[in-house]
């Protein structure tokens, strides 16, 4: 959608062509969808609160099919009101959705699947990713995510093998309502791609809400077909074991969607991973065809693929010139409890220099004892010498929402100190970001005016 409107908006005559509808993955099956259905598992555990505040209800019982109605609605609210599509037709841009796959017949020549020919100077490929697939035996009886959002019931039990962002959610999610989980990682421990102490809590967290959370498992062997559903057979250090659920839900990564593009047609070559292959401006190997978004295989999240859209579609137009902006990115997930990050790791942070980490458990901030939500911490992270900060992780209520503070913070190079400093609303969940930042300069020595938090 971004590359079509940037290249239309320098003026080039353009055509969006999609196999599925407009919006993808974001609009039609990630986030949209998905953080439906957290606000759905976030409702119900509010409801089981309101006792604790002298409100007198019943038990909440989920009514799945209402839920899905409602995931429908919103997806097409979201659909509906989103200012893209005007913009699109504003610019002339002619958009053909769900015409099936588009294949490169030549270098300049594409052919979508209800047989449209297209002729262009310049491709912008955004095919996205897709989920990874199991090689072994049964692997066909698993389920991945989109299946798992298009159940009409809830499952009894689940597997879900893949502890990673996207296995977390599914786990998550359906734990709330109801289903007996087991996550099954393969390597020492979940979310993997963030701070240890995120990792730990997580996980600890997870097994306390009753999902049975399962590192270096061992490696699948098979799944097969049972009365009540499936078993999944792996082996680990030679020891053979099996588990069952009502479904298994794969979520062991990503990789780029270009199956039946026909890429070699045009010159056009992927990496060791199937990502296509581009430069620091978004060209592929081929001079004339670009590409942005998870199909490049770099940062897989929305924001990033929209600056990517951008700068791809104003490269092919005006010449290899952008490239993409290294602001910091916030990324986090709407689990039970939340988690997010933005910046280094504790760890890698340690491998780079001198710094200070400074912690405020959530259990110590007015806001979250207000609400009843004082499980988790935030943690940041500092550079010693010149006093920027560096990372911040966090987890439990409104994670998300406080590393995007922190990452303004860093984005604007703000010291530490400074960020001490300011009088963030009280009593916020942002807050904590006040006293952790006191902490830190305090460590440092640091001389504060005044302390807000
Ligand atoms: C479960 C889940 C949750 C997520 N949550 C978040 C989140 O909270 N925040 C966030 O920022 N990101 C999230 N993401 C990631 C986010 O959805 C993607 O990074 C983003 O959608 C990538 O955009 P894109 O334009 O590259 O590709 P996509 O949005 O995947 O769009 C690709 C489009 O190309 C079409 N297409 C594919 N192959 C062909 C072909 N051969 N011919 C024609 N058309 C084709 C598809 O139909 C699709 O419309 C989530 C992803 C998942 C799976």
């Amino acid at each position: 959608m971004i590359a079509a409107l940037r290249a239309a908006d320098l003026g080039a005559k353009t055509v969006l062509v999609t196999r599925d509808g407009f919006g993808g993955m974001a609009a039609n099956d990630g986030p949209v969808p998905v953080r439906t259905l957290a606000h759905a598992a976030r409702l119900l555990r509010d409801a089981r609160q309101l006792d604790r505040y002298g409100i007198a209800v019943g038990e909440p019982i989920l009514d799945y099919t209402r839920l899905l109605a409602r995931v429908r609605e919103v997806v097409e609210d979201v659909r509906a009101h989103s200012t893209f599509r005007v913009q699109l037709d504003q610019l002339g841009v002619v958009v053909n959705e769900h015409c099936g796959i588009v294949r490169f017949t030549d270098r300049h020549t594409v052919e979508v699947g209800n047989g449209l020919r297209l002729n262009a100077d310049r491709f912008i490929i955004c095919t996205g990713g897709t989920s990874r697939k199991l090689s072994v035996p049964g692997a066909e009886l698993t389920a991945t995510h989109s299946d798992a959002w298009a159940l009409t019931v809830v499952p009894p039990s689940m597997v879900v093998i893949g502890g990673g962002a996207t296995g977390a959610q599914v786990a998550s999610v359906f734990n709330a309502f109801g289903s007996r989980i087991q996550l099954f990682q393969a390597g020492p421990r979940i979310l993997p791609a963030e701070d240890e102490e995120v990792s730990g809590t997580m996980a600890d967290a997870f097994r306390e809400s009753g999902i049975e959370v399962r590192e270096n498992f061992g490696v699948i062997e098979s799944f097969e077909k049972t009365p009540e559903g499936i078993r999944m057979r792996f082996s680990k250090d030679g020891e053979q074991q099996s588990t069952e659920a009502s479904l298994a839900v794969i979520a062991i990564g990503w990789t780029a969607n270009t199956a039946g593009l026909d890429l070699a047609r045009a010159g056009i070559e992927t990496d060791k991973r199937d990502f296509v292959r581009v430069d620091e401006f978004l060209r592929t190997s081929a001079q004339h065809v670009f590409a942005a978004g998870d199909v490049t295989g770099r940062m897989m999240l929305v924001p990033q693929a929209i600056q990517a859209g951008f700068v791809a579609a104003t490269n092919a137009l005006r010449g290899a010139t952008m490239k993409e902006l290294n602001a910091p990115a916030p990324i986090g997930s709407f689990t039970e409890p939340e988690y997010a990050q933005v910046g280094l790791t504790e760890a890698r942070a340690q491998a780079n220099g001198e710094i200070v980490v400074a912690r405020v458990s959530f259990d110590s901030t007015t806001r979250t004892i207000i609400d009843g939500r004082t499980h988790g911490f935030c943690k940041l992270i500092v550079d010693s010498n010149n006093r920027q900060i560096l990372g911040c992780h966090v987890v439990g209520e409104r994670a998300v929402e406080i590393t995007q503070v922190a990452a303004v913070c860093m984005a604007a190079h703000m010291r530490v100190d400074d960020l001490a400093q300011v009088p963030l609303s009280f009593p916020t969940y942002a807050g904590v970001l006040g006293r952790v930042a006191a902490q830190a300069s305090r460590t440092l020595n640091l001389k504060l005016n005044w302390q807000a938090n």
